[in-house]
């Protein structure tokens, strides 16, 4: 175990305390930015600190291997997972079908049953409400022609 070295000439707060949570938070399955605002520091911290102490750096590859793990064991199996994971169950793919098939349908959302928080956070694609905007109709099914 090596002391982390706080030379004069690093600027950035970055202290085991901190290092610590950061990593946990990363190991739980945060996403990078997510794990440094978390801990209250800026992204480029640790990928900075990573570049000059390479316990940290290792610390910082497993914990982000294990984050990456947890999120794809956490998911629960549906579109986002199909889409996003490349998971290609038959849960998934069936999720997939489904939901592409619903949006084609009215461009309405699809059946709420096993709707995950997951799914919220997912950056999916969110059917536009067409019923004032009927300008974006066309553009709408261009584009979720598109992401299918
Ligand atoms: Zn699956």
């Amino acid at each position: 175990m090596t002391a982390p070295r706080r030379g004069r000439g690093r600027p950035t707060v970055f202290e085991p305390p901190t290092q610590a949570a950061y990593l946990d938070a990363v190991r739980h399955g945060m996403r990078l930015g997510d794990a440094a605002a978390h801990v209250g520091i800026s992204r480029v911290v640790p990928t900075r600190y990573a570049r000059t102490d390479r316990e940290f750096a290792a610390a910082l590859e497993e914990a982000r291997a294990v984050g990456a793990k947890v999120r794809r064991e956490s998911v629960p199996h549906g579109e986002y997972r199909y889409n996003v994971l490349k998971c290609r169950c038959l849960d998934c793919t069936r999720a997939a079908t489904t939901g592409r098939a619903a949006r084609r349908a009215d461009a309405a959302p699809a059946p709420t049953a096993d709707k995950s928080p997951a799914e919220e956070t997912a950056g999916d694609v969110h059917p536009i409400r067409l019923d004032r905007a009927e300008v974006g109709k066309s553009s709408t099914s261009f584009l979720l022609a598109r992401a299918s």
